[in-house]
């Protein structure tokens, strides 16, 4: 799996748009039913073969949605509350074979990758601990 470098933000409505160049690839278009599952903390988008059931994953969900005319799709309810991802939340793309994934953008700390305790600071994300440290050099100077 390799990220895209892509993310995109959920809208009001619990849609995210998926990328054109993804849905070309994916051979995705308007009305093209789409299977959601889950993968862990991952949500995993895959076209949907027509004729056949959807594969059931663990999280029990095996849910068919079309995607509308704008390349959006509905990520269900329960996706949503299971993975705790709201409206404006940013979804990072992940791509796999003929799968996408989806997972919560979380911006890692410029100097370290830490995810935990980040703040952005001038557009950046620093986590608390690199911000104590460097207090520290500024106090030992
Ligand atoms: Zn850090």
């Amino acid at each position: 799996m390799k990220s895209t470098g892509m993310v995109r933000r959920v809208d009001k409505l619990d849609r995210i748009v998926i990328p054109k160049e993804l849905c070309r690839a994916l051979e995705i278009e308007a009305k093209t039913p789409v299977e959601i599952f889950l993968d862990g903390s991952r949500i995993v988008l895959k076209k949907h073969n027509e004729g056949k059931l959807p594969a059931i994953s663990k999280g029990g969900l095996g849910i068919v949605r079309r995607v509308d005319d704008l390349d959006r799709i509905v990520i269900p309810k329960e996706v949503c509350n299971k993975l705790d991802i709201s409206p404006k939340d940013a979804l990072e793309i992940f791509v796999d074979e003929d799968k996408l994934f989806l997972s919560k953008y979380e911006p890692a700390c410029i100097f370290c990758n830490e995810v935990d305790n980040v703040i952005r600071f001038k557009g950046k994300p620093v986590c608390e601990k690199c911000i104590k440290e460097l207090v520290k050099e500024l106090k030992n100077k």
